[in-house]
């Protein structure tokens, strides 16, 4: 993957700016905790930027942090 014109990350691979998320909220719509990372939340090797969890309520599941549309 090249440096593109925007920093707008793309797929799962990308970190996203900060390590927050970029397209969604980024806290959860019901407590507001601050989302974290699904993998770095189950503690995984490899990390995946898109998928997003509230560490408060870790059963609402995963938050996609992808583009609209
Ligand atoms: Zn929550």
């Amino acid at each position: 993957m090249s440096a593109s014109s925007t920093t707008a990350p793309g797929s799962g691979g990308d970190p996203r700016p900060g390590n927050r998320p970029y397209y969604i909220a980024q806290n959860c719509p019901t407590r507001g905790a601050a989302l974290m990372l699904l993998d770095e939340f189950d503690g995984v090797e490899v990390v995946f930027h898109d998928e997003w969890v509230c560490p408060k309520h870790r059963d609402d599941g995963v938050l996609m942090d992808v583009p609209a549309g």
